[in-house]
């Protein structure tokens, strides 16, 4: 597509939606037999999905950590998920992504009830439309919640761009190329933000501005993934929601 005009017309965007608005998202936990984990996630135009294996043993033995389970991740994209073929096998940009979409998500995987083990974390995307590093924290996320890994709560991701000078939540893929920044968030429950990158830029007020809406993308995100969770194993309660009862210990 070449550069249209406007990406905001009227307050609407190109695609309909209000500056606010995520796109439509629709999670499936539990889709592979194989993995101990899986979530098919459609995020508008990407559709991803995530598997996870573990804790278990890790080879090479060096890498074992005597202590807590190791977590890796690999964020790998699919060669017919762009438009031009994409080359198979890692790049930099994927090596980039799997490194923080693993510190993104290991802050909540308790590695320290698996010494010596490893906890597999696999992303495939299989179409592309910006956003795609969010969407795979989401759907792992939700792996790794169905692989019963245990978690303190879960991690939710979305972004926040500048487009046509305003602040939208979750960019499409013409707003990600035509737009002057982008800014990728990811939260876990206690509020504590795990991961933030920004592309382009942004004033000192717009990115205060551009991380609530983020936050609040994030709160939505989490209520999906939840009720993801909830279609496959029924009603539960997360060890956050539990000591939230309990007096609010979970955030000291
Ligand atoms: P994210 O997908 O997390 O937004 P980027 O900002 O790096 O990450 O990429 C934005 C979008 O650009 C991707 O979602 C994808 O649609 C497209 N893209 C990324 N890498 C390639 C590539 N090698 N070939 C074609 N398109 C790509």
């Amino acid at each position: 597509m070449t550069k249209p005009e406007k990406l905001i017309v009227d307050g609407k965007r190109l695609d309909g939606r209000g500056l606010n608005e995520l796109r439509p998202i629709r999670f499936k936990a539990g889709v592979l037999k194989r993995a101990d984990g899986s979530c098919y996630l459609e995020f508008g135009g990407n559709k991803v999905m995530a598997a996870v294996y573990g804790p278990r043993e890790v080879h090479p033995r060096h890498l074992q950590n005597a202590s807590r389970a190791i977590v890796r991740y690999r964020y790998n994209m699919a060669a017919f998920s762009v438009e031009e073929r994409k080359r198979p096998g890692p790049d930099r940009r994927s090596i980039e992504i799997s490194k923080v979409s693993r510190e993104a998500l290991e802050s909540v995987i308790m590695q320290e009830l698996y010494p010596r083990s490893a906890i597999d974390i696999f992303v495939e995307i299989l179409q592309a439309d910006a956003g795609t590093r969010v969407a795979g924290i989401n759907a792992a996320s939700v792996a790794l919640a169905d692989a019963g890994i245990p978690m303190r709560c879960l991690v939710s991701a979305c972004a926040v761009g500048k487009v046509d000078g305003e602040l939208v939540l979750d960019l499409n893929k013409d707003e990600d190329n035509y737009g002057q920044a982008d800014l990728p968030v990811a939260m876990n429950q206690f509020g504590e933000i795990t991961l933030c990158q920004m592309d382009g830029h942004m004033t000192e007020e717009e990115f205060g501005r551009a991380l609530d809406m983020a936050i609040e993308g994030c709160k939505k995100l989490h209520q999906m993934q939840r009720q993801a969770l909830i279609e496959k194993y029924g009603e539960m309660v997360s060890p956050a929601e539990e000591a939230h009862a309990d007096g609010g210990e979970a955030n000291e």
